[in-house]
C-alpha cells in the first residue's frame, strides 16, 4: 500500500505583506508560485525591533521593497540563508545593501563547483555568505538565538535553523508540508538527504516552518512519512530494474502515474539520485557512469551471500 503522506497545502496570507504568524514570527511571501514553490517563497522575520531575516527569497524588487518597508523603523541584524536556489538566495544581496546586514550560510552553492550545463540552473552561484555557518553553530541577536542544523540533501550546503527555545525549526527546502523535497544530482544527495531525515528526528523541535507552504504541525510524522516514501520508491526501481525497465525515462513512466508532465525532469533527477545511492550500495550497476541516459541494471539484492 503507498506510504500516505500527511500532506498541509493550507495556507492564508496576502502577497506583498509581511503577516504575523505566530508570537515574535512574521511571514511574507513572495509573487513566484510555481511547480516548485507552491505559493512563492514564504521568507520569515522573526524577532522585533531587532530582526532576523530567513530566506529573502528571488530577485523580484516588488519584494525586497514589501519586505524592506514593511520593517521600517525596525533593525534587520540578521540574513540568513537555508540554501543557494534561485527562489531563496539572490535577494540576500538587496537586503544588505539596504541594511548592512550580514548574510549567514553553510557556503556557496555546491561548493562553488559548477556541475554540467543546463542541470543546475536552479542554482545562485552569486551568493557567498558574508558568515559561513557549521552544524551546530549558534547564532543570537534581538531576543533570539537560533541553532544552525546542516541539512544536506535537497542541497550540499542546507542548513535548517532551530529556535530552540520556541521549539521551531525553519527547516527550508528540506521538509515541506505541501510536497515532497527535489533530491536533484549531482549537487543533490539521496543518501545524505536520508541522514538529514534521520538527524531531524533525533530533535525534539514540535514545528516545522518551511520556505514553502504552511507549518508542519507534527514534524516526526511528516519525517517518517518521507522516510517511508522514499523507502517505497527505492523499492519500485529495484522492481523496475528486474522485470526489464533499464532506463530513467521508463521507470518515471512506470513509477510516476498521472504526473504533471512538467516534473517529469524532476521525477527522472530523483530517480538518478536513488540509482546513484544504490550503485554507491553495491545493489545496482551501470554501463556508463549514472546519468540520466544511462543503463542499468541490478547488480546483487541484499547482502553477499
Ligand atoms: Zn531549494
Amino acid at each position: 500500500m503507498p506510504v500516505d503522506i500527511p500532506y498541509r497545502r493550507d495556507i492564508v496570507f496576502d502577497y506583498g505583506r509581511l503577516e504575523p504568524i505566530a508570537p515574535g514570527l512574521r511571514r511574507i511571501v513572495a509573487r513566484n508560485p510555481g511547480p516548485f514553490t507552491y505559493k512563492g517563497t514564504g521568507t520569515y522575520v522573526v524577532g522585533e525591533g531587532e530582526v532576523a531575516v530567513i530566506d529573502p527569497g528571488p530577485d523580484l524588487p516588488e519584494h525586497v521593497d514589501a519586505l524592506l518597508t514593511s520593517l521600517a523603523g525596525e533593525t534587520v541584524t540578521h540574513i540568513l540563508v537555508t540554501h543557494t536556489h534561485r527562489d531563496h538566495s539572490p535577494a540576500a544581496a538587496a537586503v544588505k545593501a539596504a541594511t548592512g546586514a550580514p548574510t549567514f550560510g553553510f557556503g556557496p552553492h555546491a561548493g562553488g563547483r559548477r556541475g554540467e550545463a543546463g542541470v543546475e540552473e536552479g542554482g545562485d552561484w552569486d551568493f557567498a555568505p558574508d558568515v559561513m555557518v557549521h552544524d551546530g553553530d549558534s547564532i543570537s541577536g534581538g531576543k533570539w538565538r537560533f541553532e544552525a542544523v546542516h541539512t544536506p540533501g535537497h542541497t550540499s550546503n542546507h542548513l535548517c535553523f532551530a529556535l530552540p527555545d520556541a521549539g521551531i525549526l525553519f527547516s527550508g527546502d528540506h521538509v515541506m508540508g505541501w510536497s515532497t523535497s527535489v533530491i536533484a544530482p549531482p549537487d543533490g544527495n539521496m543518501a545524505d538527504y536520508m541522514a538529514s531525515l534521520d538527524k531531524l528526528l533525533s530533535r525534539s523541535d514540535t514545528v516545522y516552518w518551511p520556505t514553502h507552504g504552511p507549518a508542519i504541525e507534527e514534524p516526526k510524522r511528516h519525517v517518517r512519512a518521507f522516510i517511508a516514501h522514499r523507502r517505497e520508491r527505492e523499492a519500485g526501481i529495484i522492481e523496475c530494474l528486474k522485470t526489464g525497465a533499464e532506463r530513467i525515462d521508463a521507470m518515471v513512466a512506470r513509477l510516476y502515474v498521472g504526473l504533471d508532465p512538467s516534473l517529469h525532469r524532476a521525477a527522472g533527477r530523483s530517480v538518478l539520485a536513488h540509482l546513484i545511492d544504490l550503485i554507491e550500495r553495491g545493489i545496482v550497476a551501470s554501463d556508463v557512469a549514472p546519468t540520466l541516459d544511462a543503463h542499468y541494471r541490478i547488480r546483487r539484492l541484499g547482502p553477499p551471500a
